[in-house]
């Protein structure tokens, strides 16, 4: 199967009156359909910038990044790229219901069944009984879901999540992770999760990308298995909570753990 995303040789360097700051360097990889490829490395090593320029909002100064096999014109791709923040972004003036419209409103694609698969949606996550409160009402847990469920109601074919869980307490964290990794698999979508901590990558993720200080450069990339998951009856991947019980889940935070020390 083709790539749904493919890297190649990225540099991007941010500009200012007192000097370049390259940011990357040599970026390559691909993701593939159906993917969820995480990102680590240590803060200020270039990961936000990396979904910045899938998404278009940057444009690299070497390299190509192709989205399919075009590459990247306009910021989002008019929806084809959903970008989710640490921050959820969700407007208290509006109700939850209204928050999750925004998106193919501004499109001009909010037609009565999309109307209806959003509202759906949130049926279907836990949030039903909340579309008509507003993002205060709800819990940082579901104010997160909500803002995953905006971001997913513009139908993206990938999903950038950058740091999603972090200004989430570690309990509601460990659960929301498993929510949202369920709702995105479930949608058989492509994700790339931005993250700097190694537990939660280990526990979402297909492949990990692991990157050096700035100028982030690619230090390795850790394909994850759990053999649970090639057991006939569970192709699927585990959740995230159960992937944490597993036994390879300490052999690969101990491997992971050392290429990130040895970047010190
Ligand atoms: P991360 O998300 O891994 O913490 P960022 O992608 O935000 O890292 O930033 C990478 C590097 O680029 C950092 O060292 C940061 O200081 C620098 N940087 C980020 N944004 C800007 C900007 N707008 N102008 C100049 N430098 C920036
Ligand atoms: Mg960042």
């Amino acid at each position: 199967m083709p790539p749904k995303l493919t890297l190649d040789r990225v540099k991007c360097s941010y500009h200012r009156p007192e000097g370049e700051t390259v940011a990357l360097t040599n970026i390559s990889f691909t993701v593939s359909p159906g993917e969820f490829l995480a990102i680590i490395g240590p803060s200020g090593c270039g990961k936000s910038t990396l979904l910045s320029l899938i998404c278009g909002l940057l444009s690299p100064d070497e390299g190509t990044i192709l989205l399919d096999d075009s590459p990247i014109q306009s910021p989002g791709q008019q929806g084809r790229i959903g970008y989710m923040l640490q921050k959820d972004h969700l407007f208290e003036w509006r109700t939850i219901l209204s928050n999750t419209f925004l998106g193919p409103e501004l499109l001009h694609t909010l037609t009565p069944s999309a109307k209806k698969e959003i509202s759906d949606m949130l049926a279907t996550y836990g949030l039903g009984a909340f579309q008509h409160s507003r993002p205060s009402e709800l819990s940082g847990g579901m104010r997160q879901r909500a803002a995953l469920i905006r971001t997913l109601a513009l139908k993206p074919e990938l999903l950038l999540l950058d740091e999603p869980f972090s200004a989430l307490d570690y309990q509601t964290r460990l659960s929301v992770c498993d929510d949202i990794s369920a709702i995105i698999r479930n949608a058989g979508k492509t994700a790339i999760l931005v993250t700097h901590d190694l537990s939660e990558a280990i526990s979402i993720a297909d492949r990990i990308i692991v990157l050096t200080r700035r100028p982030g450069r690619i230090k390795t990339i850790v394909p994850i298995h759990f053999s649970a998951e090639s057991s006939s009856e569970n192709s699927q991947a585990v959740r995230p909570l159960e992937r944490r019980n597993l036994p390879e889940f300490s052999h690969y935070f101990n491997l992971l753990w050392k290429e990130l020390q040895s970047d010190e």
